[in-house]
């Protein structure tokens, strides 16, 4: 973004962003100057660029904190009903600008940085991305922390304080290592610890019966430390909380060593405790049965609904009433959303606690528990699917076990009575699975512990409804929702792309960052040529931007003319990279095979982690770098095709590419993706997208028109047909002669020459173990790919496409999704309140 050199072009410029005041920005100086000289205890001279990160950060945060007592304050005084959001992720990114943003002073911190000398991006580049997420599921938890404080829910991020989060990826020699992200290494200048509220939370020991009831005794205890994170809404002075748990070793832990005498040893196994916030498990549609893992799901949930029955207690509401009556009202002033099952032991800690230590009757605790939680699912993958021995749980929490045994045997008694001797039926809806190692199934029990159960795109819901969980449909229709994801317009347009926010501004005003269905207004704009010409030279910009950060960092040079043809996610083999990396093989194929026929030249990008166990996975990075090496080094090629492997794809690489992106592929198998939220982050930002009929997609295409996107490929119902009559592979690879092509380089050794053999097992799978029908949908993704490539020669057509795109994608905003929990699940309405402004902060206006 150019800079403007003097006060008069700054006033004639139009932002969304306003502009710098000159008492405000003189404040921001002397309080940065205060903080270097103060907080990090240093002068100009020895100042690193870190220090002067942290000198704006802490700067920035000063400015929040009495919003953030006061929105607090606010709510202890009007008591509305308090919405709780579990979830094992949090995929956060950078909170800098973020904050700058939505407390309205970017452009004062902007100015005062460049006043002093300091260009702001340089000290954004110093802040490490919260990592505390694999992928979607953690960033629309993040998305929904920003738009919840933007509408003025009463809402409380809970989760855990990882030590380390989601690996950092390096390529090194075309695969991928990992590497710990020792993300709090220099220390986190945005969160407030809170040891006075610790809590102890148990493991292990036994149950015992005793006059007032059963008791769980004998156990280990960790303590959870709180570490409180502000979430400031966009533009209103509210600022929610995010509390992330982090385990504490209870001082007499492993007093048994002590007292043996061995007091170093005593010390040291304090670590194992803390342990349990170590780390995030990299696993992304993946259940991995550890014991550390389920330690670290009731970690949470405990220290959560700990602090959810103090402050119910502690409100004027519930502390005045007699004990036993007042949680009659928790569900009217309580509710606790399940991001997938990884929190649903919030379901029998619940009832837990109202039986055991509150003494209220199973049926009453078990209708509090159910009004209380909700729980929405994320896939219908069935290895992702949270199934935890019995024997697992017997030892951990035997308690909770009990009390998942008997929530089992009165829903059995249900299903017993409305479907009499149909005992398949019943095996099927057990929330406890015989066949083999007996275990439970967690998202039964979530399904049967709570009051709203939602998929998060129409056609997953459907799928839910139909198949997964058909048989709990048709028990308890009422139970059954929708809510299609969505994302933050604030970090996903308005902080990643300065340059089309602007443009956007100037035609439709500033409102459009909290009311993003205003965008519909740009289609009378799609085919002015004016307003063509800049949102071309916005994304020139943008594509510009991104080139010069893939020859800083990867040494890569890119033809910024060509089309940025972008695939970033989670490597899976049901998101099909694979099937691009065929396409990328077909184009070199016919390049080579007529170098002088008319093509449009592409870069073609391919970014995104495989979880460390997933082999397969990393099988497809190496070839997908082994095909990058062949391609980029053919001098024939030259500039028509290049294919880089974006290392180490994270939230602050993500709001680089998609401004920059020209194709957004979204090519799951029909059926597989649940929703996609990248899908969404690439139409905001005019990237056209080549997809399937599946997950959001399906509603992307709805609200644009078929016209406005590529989509190619079976439907859910023609890959559940062609299951039924048997995929046969080889049946593509005998007819198609460039599939053979492609699938024998790659099983020959053709991007292998070191290692004929190396992909010899990607061979196999495409040809005989494919999940996903890679080659079915193989010739319908070439054609689409070719329409792709004829209307990117038509530049007048693709912008008025992107135009279109952008202006349709106001449904994808996560207030939105948000505003539909609030009414349709959570019993609150958003407020879109503006709280009145400390008086003594540059934001103040
Ligand atoms: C949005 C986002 C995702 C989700 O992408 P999908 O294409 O929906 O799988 C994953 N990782 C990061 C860093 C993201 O920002």
């Amino acid at each position: 973004m150019s800079r403007p050199q003097t006060d008069e072009e700054r006033r004639k410029q139009i932002s969304v962003r306003g502009i710098a005041e000159v008492g405000n920005v003189t404040l921001v100086k002397k309080n940065f100057n205060r903080h270097l000289h103060y907080t990090l205890v240093k002068d100009r001279n020895v100042s690193t660029m870190r220090d002067y990160y942290f000198a704006l950060a802490n700067t920035v945060r000063d400015n929040m904190v009495g919003r953030w007592i006061r929105t607090q304050q606010m709510y202890y005084e009007k008591d509305p009903k308090r919405v709780y959001y579990l979830s094992l992720e949090y995929y956060m990114g950078r909170s800098l600008q973020n904050t700058m943003i939505n407390l309205g002073i970017q452009s004062e911190c902007e100015e005062a940085m460049y006043q002093l000398g300091l260009d702001i991006e340089n000290l954004e580049d110093m802040e490490e991305d919260a990592g505390l997420g694999n992928g979607g599921l953690g960033r629309l938890a993040a998305c929904f922390l920003d738009s919840m404080a933007t509408l003025g829910l009463a809402a409380y991020g809970y989760g855990i304080r990882y030590e380390y989060g989601i690996f950092a990826q390096k390529i090194l020699n075309g695969e991928q290592q990992e590497e710990p992200d020792d993300w709090l290494r220099y220390g986190n200048p945005w969160e407030k610890a809170r040891p006075e509220f610790m809590k102890p939370v148990h493991f292990y020991g036994r149950v015992i019966d005793t006059p007032e009831g059963k008791k769980w005794v004998d156990t280990q205890v960790v303590y959870a430390m709180p570490y409180d994170n502000p979430i400031p809404g966009y533009g209103n002075n509210h600022v929610n909380t995010l509390r992330l748990w982090s385990a504490k070793s209870p001082v007499d832990f492993n007093l048994k060593f002590f007292n043996d005498g061995d007091y170093i040893q005593a010390v040291l196994d304090r670590n194992l405790a803390e342990n349990i916030s170590r780390v995030l498990y990299p696993n992304d549609n993946f259940f991995e049965g550890k014991e550390l893992r389920l330690k670290q799901e009731y970690f949470m949930v405990a220290a959560t609904l700990h602090d959810i029955v103090r402050r119910y207690k502690a409100s004027k509401f519930g502390s005045r009433e007699n004990v036993r009556q007042h949680f009659d009202h928790f569900p009217d002033k309580v509710a606790i959303q399940l991001n997938d099952t990884h929190p649903s032991l919030a379901i029998p800690e619940l009832m837990r606690i109202l039986i055991d230590e509150e003494h209220l009757e199973w049926d009453k605790a078990w209708d509090i528990t159910t009004r209380t939680c909700a729980y929405t699912n994320h896939t219908v993958l069935p290895e992702a699917l949270e199934r935890w021995p019995v024997s697992m749980l017997e030892s951990i929490l035997p308690r909770h076990l009990q009390i998942i045994y008997h929530i089992n045997f009165l829903f059995m008694e249900k299903v017993a009575k409305q479907y009499p001797g149909d005992f398949d039926r019943m095996r099927r809806m057990s929330l406890v699975e015989e066949d083999g190692e007996k275990r439970i199934n967690m998202a039964h029990v979530s399904i049967v512990g709570s009051h709203a159960v939602n998929g998060v795109a129409a056609i997953h819901s459907e799928i839910l409804k139909k198949d997964l969980f058909r048989d709990f449909y048709e028990f308890e229709p009422h139970k059954f929702q929708n809510k299609t994801n969505g994302i933050t317009p604030r970090r996903w347009l308005l902080l990643c792309n300065p340059g089309l926010s602007d443009l956007i501004a100037e035609k439709i005003g500033d409102e459009w960052p909290v009311h993003l269905e205003q965008l519909v207004a740009l289609k009378k704009w799609a085919k002015d040529p004016n307003f063509q010409r800049n949102v071309a030279r916005v994304k020139q910009e943008n594509k510009l931007k991104l080139a010069q950060i893939l020859e800083k960092d990867y040494g890569i040079k890119v033809n910024p003319a060509s089309m940025f043809d972008i695939q970033v996610k989670r490597i899976h083999e049901y998101k099909r990279q694979l099937l691009n990396c065929l396409h990328i093989i077909t184009l070199y194929n016919r390049i080579k095979k007529d170098p002088t026929a008319n093509f449009t030249p592409r870069t073609i990008m391919i970014g995104g982690k495989a979880a460390p166990g997933y082999y397969v996975a990393k099988q497809i990075i190496k070839l997908i770098c082994a095909v990058a090496n062949v391609v980029n080094n053919d001098p024939i090629v030259g500039d028509k095709l290049k294919v880089i492997f974006l290392e180490n794809y994270r939230v602050t690489l993500a709001e680089k590419i998609m401004p920059a992106a020209d194709l957004s592929e979204q090519i799951s198998t029909a059926g597989t993706e649940a929703s996609g939220t990248g899908n969404m982050k690439f139409m905001l930002n005019g990237a056209l997208t080549i997809g399937t009929l599946d997950g959001a997609n399906v509603e992307m295409a709805e609200e644009m028109g078929n016209d406005n996107i590529f989509i190619f490929g079976m439907t859910v119902e023609e890959v559940e047909a062609l299951k039924k009559r048997g995929y046969n592979a080889y049946d593509y690879y005998n007819k198609n002669p460039e599939i053979r092509q492609c699938i024998d380089q790659i099983q020959g050794g053709f991007f292998s020459p070191s290692n004929p053999n190396e992909f010899k097992n990607i061979a196999d799978i495409l040809l005989k173990y494919d999940h996903y029908y890679l080659l079915a949908d193989y010739e319908a993704y070439i054609k689409a790919q070719e329409l792709v490539s004829k209307t990117y020669q038509n530049q007048a057509k693709w912008l008025e496409m992107s135009i279109n795109n952008i202006a349709s994608s106001g449904k994808f905003s996560s207030d939105r999704t948000i505003c539909e929990y609030a009414r349709e699940i959570w019993g609150v309405e958003p407020t879109w309140e503006k709280l009145p402004a400390p008086e003594d902060t540059p934001a103040a206006k």
